[in-house]
């Protein structure tokens, strides 16, 4: 179902069309991983040339569980092409915290010339943020599947709060209540980067098709401000409800606000 509703963007009011994601809730974590990654196969065996936007952090660990189980079981991910959603910057790629790391732990089959993501090393973010946004734009995506950013930070990729719908690909500074969350991956504290390099609102929301996932408490309050709440910078995830084709993945404890 579609409404028209009034959206705050940085520079205006307008009265845009909104659309209702699809949601669903499983009583166990598990369950998310496991239809997450029905999901993601389903779109890799009915188009084998498949582009993903892909996720990092803790909430997809088990999807990609999931998946590396199918591919034992002969699915294969040598024509797809996967982005990252983000990547801090600056940080060495080898660092274990990097999203390139996590990428060569969680991800395997896909060739490397395949794989893209952001260059940590890069000596200058915002060249490249700009041959990232090249590089996507040459990629029509079809799945782009996402998690959700901590308590109230509701953000996508490192679109944090105060992030612009049209937003492009480009290098961000760290919501406090992000660095915060993600300081469990660094132990030296001061090798934290508080940069990233992030594709933008309007990058995700160019995908064909959307899958947000969301387990535990601590992203009750970003769940329900994303559905319920007003759709607008304060909630990046939020103009989620502007994509025709959305579906939200929660467990128990992701959904007990709504
Ligand atoms: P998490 O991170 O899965 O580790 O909670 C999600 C995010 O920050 O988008």
């Amino acid at each position: 179902m579609s409404i028209e509703m009034e959206v705050h963007t940085s520079t205006a009011h307008e009265v845009l069309r909104t659309y209702e994601p699809q949601v669903l809730v499983f009583d166990k974590p598990d369950e998310v991983d496991r239809h997450a990654a029905g999901m993601f196969i389903e779109q890799v065996l009915t188009l084998p040339t498949s582009v993903l936007t892909l996720p990092t952090g803790r909430t997809p660990e088990g999807m990609y569980r999931y998946i590396r189980n199918a591919q034992k079981r002969g699915l294969r991910l040598d024509e797809v092409n996967v982005f990252n959603l983000d990547e801090y910057w600056p940080l060495p790629k080898k660092h274990p915290a990097s999203y390139a790391s996590y990428m060569d732990r969680n991800l395997v089959g896909v060739p490397p010339d395949r794989r893209h993501i952001p260059n940590s090393e890069a000596p200058d973010p915002h060249l490249e943020a700009a041959r990232y946004e090249n590089e996507l734009n040459r990629f029509p995506v079809n799945l782009a599947i996402l998690g959700i950013g901590p308590g109230r930070t509701c953000h996508i990729g490192f679109n944090e709060r105060g992030s612009d719908l049209n937003s492009r690909t480009r290098c961000v500074r760290l919501d406090p209540e992000t660095v915060k969350a993600n300081a469990r991956d660094f132990p030296y504290l001061l090798h934290m980067p508080l940069n990233a390099i992030t594709q933008g609102v309007g990058n995700i929301l160019q995908a064909k098709a959307i899958i947000l996932l969301a387990k535990g408490n601590n992203k009750a309050i970003g769940i329900s401000e994303m559905l319920r709440g007003d759709i607008g910078p304060d909630s990046p995830a939020s103009y989620l409800r502007m994509h025709p084709n959305v579906t939200v993945i929660l467990d128990g404890e992701a959904a007990s606000l709504l």
